[in-house]
């Protein structure tokens, strides 16, 4: 009863290695899984639910699967949070749900507005984990950027969650909630239909931790998203950020048909080796190998490739240079991404000069470069800072 089938498209062959790999990639991160969606009274949370396990609660209870349908158009499309608002469901019934289950948000620690417009909250979950998320406000429209883990295994070396151990995964119910949570602060609901305006126009899956290390509740609750009898934001609104987790790209590509950015950084596998550890495992060539496999790499649906501007380590003429050979004939777009700073960090932000030189030899080249306009500085918008300085407020710490 999907409504939205999955994108039709089948992996590419892979040899037995590869089929291998995922399997272990998926079993780690089932080492890491969310702690179990219900309250202290029992009662269960429909969202993150996939629309059959909705309708096999349904029958459950005795009732009959188009409730599924109804239930459905009244959280995802209407944005309902009580029982007792679903006008369309006779009162016993909303009564009997409302004993049995519950239709959540994370909780908000902090939510604070930059001077730029760009929000950014500290969600809380259940068991007491926080994540952030960032609407980011352009012209007339905007990115809301989510978490898809607490912490990352990964250890980039200019990424402030990387100096985080990976705490857990985020489960479907936890990554579909930060977007509705943003809905519900900006009163987006009901889901706008038409050119109706619509702040929170696209997601970004940008921010804490690697999607890819945590497929299977990304792709869930990018299901649930991208239906169109719920929220309905369509694939191509939908960007999901990978530092290169080769395998699971593949699984990505064939299975969601979302957006790719690619979390380059480097020219050389001997830098990026240094700078985005996963190199040692899926090097430069082999990811841009992935990147070339990847459905709809057509103009129209360009890869992304990120590109941190690090003084002196990875921003002089010649690796632009060098990247314009890497990427040729792959349809792509490249982000230079200012470094934003944290505290302690090893590295320092490129001159705007360096940036704009190496800006000038992939446009040049035919390559759109924008360059990342810093966002949100006055409320800590580098990734994971937001988290780290609240815990520190906890532990009384001074920042
Ligand atoms: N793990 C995924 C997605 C989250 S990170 C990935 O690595 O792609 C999202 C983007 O922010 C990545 O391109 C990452 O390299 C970049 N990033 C992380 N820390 C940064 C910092 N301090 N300054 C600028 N970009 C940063
Ligand atoms: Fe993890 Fe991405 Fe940060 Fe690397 S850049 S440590 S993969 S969140």
């Amino acid at each position: 009863m999907n409504a939205f089938p999955p994108h039709n498209r089948t992996l590419p062959p892979s040899d037995g290695l590869t089929e291998a790999e995922r399997a272990r990639i998926l079993a780690k991160a089932a080492a890491f899984a969310p702690p179990s969606m219900q309250d202290a009274e029992g009662r269960r949370e429909l969202v993150g639910l996939s629309r059959e396990e909705l309708a096999a609660e349904m029958v459950a209870m005795g009732e009959k699967p188009f409730r599924a349908k109804q239930l459905w158009h009244w959280i995802y499309h209407q944005g309902a949070r009580d029982f007792a608002a679903m006008s369309s469901i006779a009162k016993p019934l909303q009564a009997r749900l409302a004993e049995r289950f519950t239709i959540g948000r994370p909780g908000v620690t902090t939510e604070q507005t930059s001077t730029d417009g760009t929000r950014k909250w500290l969600f809380a979950f259940r068991d007491g984990q926080q994540v952030e998320t960032v609407y980011i406000p352009d012209e007339d429209r905007g990115a809301v950027c989510i978490s898809s883990q607490v912490g990352c295994t990964l250890s980039c070396t200019f990424c402030h969650t990387g100096t985080q151990r990976l705490v857990r995964n985020l489960g479907a119910a936890e990554i579909v909630g930060q977007f509705m949570a943003a809905r519900d602060s900006y009163g987006e609901w009901p889901t706008p239909t038409g050119e109706d305006r619509r702040l929170l126009s696209n997601i970004v899956v940008m921010g804490m931790g690697e999607p890819l290390y945590n497929y299977e509740n990304i792709a869930k609750a990018l299901t649930i998203i991208m239906d169109h009898e719920g929220i309905g934001l369509s694939r191509r609104r939908i960007t999901l950020s990978t530092s290169g987790v080769v395998p699971m790209m593949d699984k990505c590509g064939a299975e969601l048909g979302v957006n790719l950015a690619v979390s380059l950084h480097a020219v050389t596998d001997e830098l990026r080796d240094e700078i985005v550890p996963l190199n040692r495992k899926y090097p430069i060539a082999e990811l841009l190998a992935a990147c070339r496999r990847y459905p709809g790499a057509s103009n129209a649906r360009r890869i992304t490739f990120e590109y941190v501007m690090l003084r002196g380590v990875n921003d002089s003429e010649a690796e632009a240079h060098e990247l314009v050979r890497l990427l040729r004939g792959l349809p792509a777009k490249v982000n230079l991404i200012p470094f934003n700073p944290w505290p302690g960090a090893p590295y320092k932000t490129s001159t705007p000069e360096a940036v704009n030189r190496f800006a000038a030899i992939l446009n040049d080249a035919g390559y759109s470069s924008p360059i990342r306009r810093p966002r949100g500085r006055d409320i800590l918008a580098a990734c994971g800072q937001l988290k780290t300085e609240s815990e520190r407020a906890k532990r009384g710490g001074a920042a």
